[in-house]
Parts: structure tokens; sequence; C-alpha cells
């Protein structure tokens, strides 16, 4: 079988590339494993502009927000379902010191701060001590929806091999690549977290960060907003919602834990004033990096293999803009932005 190229890993990574090469009538084919719990599955699907507590804005939000909304609506409308929602973030502040900050920011980024309107309204759903902020415009993605859906049309186009791709099997040869039956000019690897042990990859500074989450039901809490506090409720799947997610750099597996559930169960308990009832416990582990910039591009030493990986926790804006920036620049040769180039890393992975 011949074909252009073969993508590894159907997450939102490989998804959008895979989106980005059809819309340029690029014949691809992906190998994808399907797995319950990958970053792409257990992502709560949060765009947010601002992060952290200084409240600053994220990684070039100006662009990449914007051609998200875009992208996400043109595949809503490509693949007939709903897959994005305006849904802002309440800001609920934690301390009357992270009330401070956000009031002296207010004034300084009126583009994506501002104050609740009528707060009192949240009185009834939760415990909280410090006041509330709002953070909008921020955009819900349904990830799972947008996934399972182009899985199905490449199912239907023969376009995707549910299987587990092992290096052992690619053969390279000067003009392309081989894996089983299948030729292709180049291998593009969006495999996520399991690029910490692609032989061609490895040595890219990947830092990789564990996240846990509570899925549960809360039937009287509103699902027009994302609430956050030490943690975050954002509105999951049918009438669920999802509750999480802690940043590990450490950790010793990839699966849930207890010690997780006991204690955002307490927190839960602290913060909502509604019942609430875990349904299920989800955790993966985010393809994040020490530079906090994506990994776009071709290996000095292999031309004919590629990478889109390194989105951290910020997939769901990050993924549409530099898929479509790598597909620009395999069609049309434009430049990747140097930022998230990995000709940066040329030296190490030319070792
Ligand atoms: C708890 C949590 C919450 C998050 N919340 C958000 C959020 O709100 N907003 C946001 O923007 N980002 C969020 N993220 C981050 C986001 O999930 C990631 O940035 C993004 O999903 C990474 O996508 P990916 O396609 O690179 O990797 P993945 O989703 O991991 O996809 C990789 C795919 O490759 C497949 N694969 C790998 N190796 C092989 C192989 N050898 N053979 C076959 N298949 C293979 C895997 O099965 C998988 O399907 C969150 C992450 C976590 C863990």
């Amino acid at each position: 079988m011949q074909t252009e190229y073969i993508i590894v890993g159907q997450g939102i990574c490989g998804t959008f590339l895979s989106y980005y090469l059809t819309k340029k009538g690029i014949q691809h084919i992906i190998i994808d494993e399907s797995k319950p719990q990958t970053a792409s599955k257990v992502a709560s699907g949060v765009i947010n502009p601002i992060t952290g507590r200084r409240l600053v804005r994220t990684w070039m939000i100006e662009e990449v927000m914007p051609f998200a909304v875009a992208a996400y609506r043109e595949l809503e409308k490509e693949l007939n379902c709903n897959l994005i929602r305006q849904t802002n973030i309440i800001d609920f502040h934690t301390t009357p010191q992270m009330k401070l900050a956000f009031d002296e920011r207010l004034p300084q980024e009126q583009e994506y701060l501002s104050v609740v309107d009528n707060q009192q309204q949240f009185d009834k759903y939760f415990n909280y001590y410090f006041g509330a902020g709002e953070i909008n415009p921020c955009w819900l993605i349904d990830i799972n929806i947008l996934m399972s859906e182009w899985r199905k049309k490449l199912t239907t186009e023969n376009t995707l091999s549910d299987e587990y791709f092992s290096v052992e099997n690619l053969e390279i040869h000067e003009l392309g690549v081989t894996y089983k039956n299948i030729n292709a000019k180049k291998i593009i690897f969006c495999d996520g977290v399991s690029g910490t042990d692609n032989p061609w990859f490895k040595l890219l500074p990947y830092a990789p960060n564990k996240g846990e989450v509570l899925i549960v039901e809360i039937d009287d809490l509103p699902r027009n907003n994302i609430y956050k506090t030490n943690l975050s409720i954002v509105p999951w799947k049918e009438n669920l919602f999802w509750v999480g997610s802690t940043y590990e750099w450490k950790f010793e597996h990839p699966n849930p834990t207890d010690i997780f559930r006991e204690k955002t169960e307490i927190l839960l308990n602290q913060w909502l004033k509604v019942p609430f009832k875990v349904i299920n416990h989800l955790s993966s582990v985010r393809p994040a990096n020490i530079e906090r910039r994506p990994f776009v591009g071709f290996h000095p030493l292999h031309p004919q293999i590629g990478i889109l990986n390194g989105m951290g926790t910020k997939g769901c804006s990050l993924a549409p803009y530099f898929a479509n920036e790598f597909v620009e620049h395999l069609t049309d040769n434009t430049n990747i932005n140097p930022s998230v180039d990995i000709k940066r890393f040329a030296k190490i992975l030319s070792k």
C-alpha cells in the first residue's frame, strides 16, 4: 500500500494533522492503538487565555485562540456535531491576596478579565469567602467527540489502523519509510507521552506531567460556566462534571490513586453546598516539556521522520494552530515558528 504520510497517534495532535492534510487532499494513514485514558481523552477541553497566580496571558493566545475557535467551528460543520461553546471561568479567589492580585490585574487586562455579574447567584452552590472574578472569553471543547467522529471518518475511508505501532517494524530508506505493508514518503509521530520512549525523539526535553480527575454528578449545578478555585469543575459529557486536576512532575505510575480521590472529595465537600456523587476516576500523563513549547518538525538526521508533540497543558489551543503550520510547511515550504521547530534541538537529536 502506498501513501504520502504515516501518522502515529490519533490524539488531538494526530487528529488535527490528519484534518489539515485532508483539507489539502494529501493521502495519509493513521496508526493508533485505542487506549481508554490518553491525555486527550482525559483532558477537560478548556481553552483559558489567562494562567497562573500572576494572571498573565498564555503564550501566543492572541493568535492561537481565535485560530482554534475557527478550526473547531469548521470541524463542527464538517462532522455535523457540537464541539465548542463559550464557557467562561468563574474564578473563586482562594485567599485575600488572590483577590487583590485579580483586582489589580483587572484594569490592565480588560480583554480577558471582568467582574462577575450578580455574584450572589453562586451563593447557593458554593462556599467562598474572598469573592470571584471572571475570565472571559474561555472555550470548552468536546475533544472526545472530535476524536471519535474523526476516527469514524478515517475508518470509513480505510485510513485508520487500530494497532500498536512497533518501531522494530519501521524501515527507513533514503526516500521514505516502510511499515509492514505501508510505503510512505514520511512518518510523523503524534504519540503523546509515549514520545519519551521514541528512539528518534526521546532526547527532546520532555517533562511528563500526570493529572488525575474525578467525574462527578452534581444535579443542581448550572452547566454554563467553568468553576475554579484550588480545583476546577468543568461541564463534561451528558449531565456530568469533570473535577480536577493534579499537576504532578514526580509520580510512580500513571494510574488513579486513592489519595487523590480522598483529598478531592474532601475539597469538594468543603466547596460545594449542593450534593455530588463520584461516578469515575481518571488519570493520564501530559506530554509536557521543560520549555513549555511544542515540538514540531523533522529529525535533523532523518528528514523522513517528523514530530508534532509536546503540547503540555494546552493541546486544545496549540494543536490546531501548529498542525496547520506544519501542514503548510509540508506543502508550501513555509517556515515553522522557531520557538516550536525541533531544529532548536538539532545538536541533541544528532547525538
Ligand atoms: C488531566 C488532564 C487535563 C487536561 N486538560 C486540558 C485542558 O483543559 N485544555 C488543554 O488544552 N489541554 C489539557 N490537557 C492537555 C492535553 O490533554 C494534551 O496537551 C493533549 O491531549 C496532547 O495530545 P497528543 O495528541 O499530543 O497526545 P495523546 O492524547 O496522548 O495522543 C497520543 C495518541 O498516540 C497513541 N500512541 C502512542 N504511542 C503509540 C504506538 N506506539 N502505537 C499506536 N498508538 C500510539 C496513543 O494511544 C494516543 O491515542 C490535559 C491533560 C490532562 C492529563
